[in-house]
């Protein structure tokens, strides 16, 4: 038996805004997150959810609603971490504490415990169970990672998993209050390298007794520059940078050592993989010419975020009951940054979806702005897709 999660949604909109105003005063960093820890707690005990699990991989949450009907379980996972930025929206709720929510994770964690609320108050009606996970720690990629390894994803074991991403990402044809799909990857394959040349250094006077890092450094990170268009289908995006440059002390001195570091980014696995291993041969090879040492290390590696078709296809079904079809869009432009639901995605079937909560009527600033801020009257629909999503998948499943 399904039910109206937008009626439901709507009726407690109040209290979504509410909680989000909460979360908005007090962001916390990575995995510092006692406040948020106390409110999230706070917020399901009201709600009557008991089966909680606090602590998962430090400061990690998962709530578990179980259905009157056995089945498959459905993860939803929210984000809920801040930013050390100073906070310039003049709000009468704006952060106490110097943080800042500035990319809408506030949001997030409320939606989440609005569905939850709807969830729990209907769970007679429910096939299966529903896993809430609250994450800390998304900025700087650390608490997807570590909640997987203190297995939030079982007992019970998550069959599927969804979250969503509010705010003011994709301008386009993405209006407010709209709810976007991407058929592929909602973010980027990420490798964060360093190059590192090591020759032997010498007087300036005698570069013949040199072997000399910085020539072989140039030669390399000029080279970086053929890769993409090279290597790369055009028409997808994909990037490879050099974003620092060290070496030398002196004008008189060629250095023993200099090094630089770079990103790589692309949509896929494979593609990431040929463009990371092209990067590492020139490295070592322009090296090798020039006699020089040339070691190639990844500092950072992320995944991008791989949608499930299936889940895909359910979704299509399942948000125009929420916002009607018209306002069902399918993102059709790239965001080359990382997310690190994309952890999740390699181990289970995900789907994660744009919520547009732009203003309509006032200025948007970018996400991570010490301005940002997100339209409270979309909140309903965050949770409105949630629940729907936890009624309509099960029935069919
Ligand atoms: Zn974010």
């Amino acid at each position: 038996m399904s039910i109206n999660a937008k009626e439901l949604s709507k009726g407690i909109e109040n209290e979504i805004i509410g909680w989000r105003r909460e979360f908005h005063r007090c962001p916390e960093l990575k995995m510092d997150m006692d406040k948020t820890e106390k409110l999230i707690l706070r917020i399901l005990g009201e709600i009557g959810i008991t089966d909680i699990r606090t602590g998962i991989g430090g400061k990690g949450i998962a709530a578990v609603i179980h259905g009157a009907k056995p089945g498959k379980c459905l993860g939803i996972r929210a984000d809920c971490d801040g930013l050390p930025i100073k906070e310039e929206t003049g709000l009468p709720f704006a952060s106490e504490n110097g943080n800042m929510h500035a990319c809408g994770h506030d949001a997030h964690t409320a939606m989440a415990l609005g569905a939850a609320k709807l969830i729990y108050e209907n769970r007679d009606k429910l096939v299966g169970d529903v896993k809430m996970i609250f994450q800390p720690y998304e900025e700087g990629d650390g608490g997807a990672k570590a909640m997987i390894a203190d297995g939030v994803l079982e007992n019970p074991k998550v069959d599927a998993l969804i979250a969503l991403h509010t705010g003011n990402i994709y301008n386009g044809d993405i209006y407010t209050g709209e709810l976007a799909w991407h058929p592929t990857s909602m973010s980027f394959c990420i490798t964060a390298y360093k190059a590192t040349f090591k020759g032997v250094g010498s007087h300036v006077s005698t570069p013949h007794l040199s072997r000399d890092p910085i020539m072989a450094a140039v030669y390399a990170a000029s080279e970086i520059q053929s890769v993409i268009s090279r290597n790369s289908n055009p028409g997808r995006p994909a990037i490879a940078s050099v974003t620092t440059f060290h070496g030398g002390e002196r004008n008189n001195i060629i250095p023993e050592e200099c090094y630089f570091e770079g990103s790589i980014r692309t949509p896929t696995d494979e593609e990431q993989h040929l463009i990371v291993e092209r990067v590492r041969k020139i490295v070592e090879g322009v090296a090798a010419s020039m006699d020089v040492e040339g070691k190639f290390e990844i500092a950072f590696d992320l995944n991008a975020s791989k949608m499930d078709p299936a889940l895909v296809k359910k979704f299509r079904e399942i948000a125009p009951k929420i916002v009607g079809e018209e306002h069902v869009k399918e993102i059709t432009e790239w965001t080359p940054a990382g997310e690190d639901f994309a952890r999740f995605t390699k181990l289970v079937p995900s789907l994660y979806i744009y919520h547009c909560s732009r203003f309509a009527d006032k200025p948007n600033y970018p996400h991570h702005n010490p301005k940002f801020d997100v339209d409270e009257a979309q909140f309903w629909s965050g949770t409105a897709y949630f629940t729907q999503f936890a009624f309509d998948w099960q029935e069919k499943t």
